[in-house]
């Protein structure tokens, strides 16, 4: 609406200058430069968007956008919030372990000149996303696995902690009386949080952080640390975050493939639905298991899209603060 609005708007302003017919010609030549050049008079920003209805970590991202300080660092210090959350059973300290027992996380972030830090099967530490942070910042890498990744942690000043809680502990010793693994559909078990922002100087991070799907086999990593599958971030297109089974994402490249749609000229709605039906292609019939897309675009507009109801997201800006439900493919 905005992009139509600004053509609308650059048509009247710009008559005088470039011909009605010449415009016509540089639109069809290249949509995709096209795309990239027609920015909103008005973009909305700041602004953040997160995976499901996670209120305290969208609004501590919101303070530290308002603060003025980066989309980088409000999309850390938002998904932290998660990451401390004993109560949420699949992000941070409190998620639910693997087969064998061990609570192993998964975690990256993306910032807006294409930088990018991810841990993965990452044990014994509470912020998966700060360790992902200094990846990115303190080394020549990009992923840090398992036991290298533990002993980056430590020396980069993380503490040692015990990830279970007496409920997670509990729920395992029940579930090893069947062993039985299942993809429930919703957020009993898909709780990831993914986290995209646009600051005051209109400029995109994006972070997600997971301890996967409970019970996965031992060493499994998930989309979530994947950059260009759970996340990512091109500064002059948007970005997008998944969540969801991840195998199914990893297969699509998921948020890479919605942020190149975008680029094509794909609204974030459109371009999260494209993604889904991409994924609903390869997997026809199907309907055990659950994805859902989130997408913002450089002029704040957003939109997600899902397998089956029930995927939301929170969104915070100055226009208001509200989770916002999704439409899915299934009804
Ligand atoms: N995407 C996550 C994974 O596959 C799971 C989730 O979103 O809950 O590890």
């Amino acid at each position: 609406m905005k992009r139509r609005k600004f053509l609308k708007n650059s048509s009247l302003t710009a008559a005088g200058l470039v011909s009605a017919s010449a415009m016509a010609a540089c639109k069809t030549e290249n949509k995709v430069d096209e795309a990239l050049a027609t920015p909103a008079l008005d973009p909305i920003k700041p602004i953040v968007v997160c995976t499901w209805n996670f209120f305290n970590a969208s609004e501590k991202a919101w303070e530290v956008l308002k603060s003025g300080a980066s989309a980088l660092d409000a999309v850390e210090q938002g998904v932290m919030i998660e990451e401390a959350d004993e109560k949420n059973e699949t992000v941070g300290k409190g998620g639910r372990p693997d087969r064998d027992g061990n609570v192993t996380l998964d975690a990256c972030i993306m910032d807006k000149d294409g930088n990018c830090g991810s841990v993965v099967y990452l044990q014994n530490i509470v912020h998966p996303v700060s360790v992902a942070r200094k990846v990115m910042e303190e080394t020549p890498h990009i992923i840090l696995a398992g036991k290298g990744a533990e002993k980056f942690a430590y020396e980069q000043g993380f503490k040692k902690e015990d990830l279970f809680t007496e409920s997670t502990r509990k729920q395992y010793q029940e579930w090893l009386k069947t062993s039985k693994y299942e993809t429930t559909i919703n957020i009993e078990n898909h709780d990831t949080i993914g986290m995209l922002a646009i600051d005051e100087n209109g400029d995109i991070a994006g972070a997600c952080t997971t301890s996967g799907m409970a019970y996965k086999v031992g060493g499994r990593v998930g989309d979530s640390p994947i950059i260009g599958a759970g996340l990512y971030v091109d500064n002059e297109v948007g970005g997008a975050t998944a969540t969801g089974v991840g195998e199914e994402v990893i297969r699509t490249v998921g948020s890479f493939l919605i942020v190149e749609l975008m680029r094509q000229g794909k609204s974030p709605q459109e371009a999260c639905e494209e993604g889904v039906k991409r994924i609903m292609k390869k997997n026809e019939g199907r309907k055990d298991f659950q994805i859902g897309f989130l997408a913002i675009n450089k002029n704040g507009e957003t939109g997600g899209y899902c397998v089956h109801p029930g995927f939301t997201y929170r969104e915070y800006s100055t226009n208001g603060h509200e989770n916002r439900e999704v439409k899915s493919f299934y009804q």
